[in-house]
């Protein structure tokens, strides 16, 4: 028996890949739209100072006048930069480039996102972190405000070392910072079905990491790429095609493993 908590918590998941282009901006953001489709409240952060996920809402990086870098570095209330899109985004622009120097000195640095999410534990129910390609200062932040990690990967180029390097910040982060953080899941992405290539490396992934492999997969099409022109997920640029379909069933693959 447990006992019935009161305390609303949100599920935090940070997206995370220390290699770059593997879809997790991609995924981050259409994995939160699949979620609010089912009507979670969900916020996307933004943690990239490349603005990606910013920019996929239709948000310009260079217009901001605070973002994630006044969070971090100078504790403004992370609602005070949260914009209403197809989800919630605390958007992230260039400066957050100095951000990691800028925190070196701090006491928590890296709690520092982890402590902006306390003023908005009871608004949502979802929290999807996209991080850059490093395993910096803004990645640990993230991945110790985490519950769990995503992992996408492309298929095509699989790295087998940089997975480990990945499991062993984690192995790190558990020890000294966040201790229930765990993968929730590996993602094989940017899929080209017509190669015996991008079968093999799906092999080799679940000869490693077992069911860690998702069974859902992303697909390799063109609309990945057109959506985010437009400001949007590729639930809203194509409702009922085959991008959009992939990962309503990452997020129900997701909220049943969360039920187990
Ligand atoms: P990351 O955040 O890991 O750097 P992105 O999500 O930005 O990766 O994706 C890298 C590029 O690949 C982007 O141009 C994106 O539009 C494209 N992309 C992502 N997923 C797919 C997919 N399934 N099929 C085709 N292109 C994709
Ligand atoms: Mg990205």
């Amino acid at each position: 028996a447990t006992v019935e908590s009161v305390e609303h918590k949100p599920k935090v998941i940070v997206f995370a890949n220390q290699k770059g282009g593997v879809a997790k901006t991609t995924t981050t953001l259409n994995l939160a739209v699949a979620f609010a489709e089912r009507g979670h409240r969900v916020l996307c952060v933004d943690m990239d100072p490349q603005g990606n996920l910013t920019m996929s809402q239709g948000i310009d990086p260079d217009g901001l006048e605070q973002s994630m870098f006044d969070v971090l570095v100078h504790q403004l209330p992370i609602r005070e930069i949260i914009r209403k899109r197809e989800i919630d985004v605390a958007c992230a622009s260039i400066d957050l480039a100095g951000a990691e120097i800028a925190m070196s000195t701090m006491i928590g640095r890296e709690r520092a996102l982890e402590k902006a999410f306390r003023a908005i534990k009871d608004d949502y129910d979802f929290i999807c972190i996209d991080t850059p390609p490093s395993l910096g200062l803004l990645t640990i932040n993230a991945l110790t405000a985490a519950d769990k990690v995503i992992v996408p990967v492309q298929c095509e180029y699989l790295s087998m070392r940089g997975l480990i390097q990945l499991q062993n910040t984690l192995a790190m982060i558990r020890e000294n910072l966040n201790p229930h953080v765990e993968i929730e899941g590996i993602l094989p992405t940017l899929m080209d079905t017509r190669t015996v290539h991008a079968k093999e490396a799906i092999e080799i992934l679940e000869e490693n990491f077992g069911d860690r492999v998702f069974a859902s997969r992303i697909k390799k099409t063109v609309r990945f790429a057109e959506a985010p022109v437009k400001g949007m997920s590729v639930l809203k640029y194509e409702p009922d095609g085959m991008a959009a379909q992939s990962y309503r069933d990452l997020a129900k693959e997701v909220l049943t493993h969360g039920e187990r």
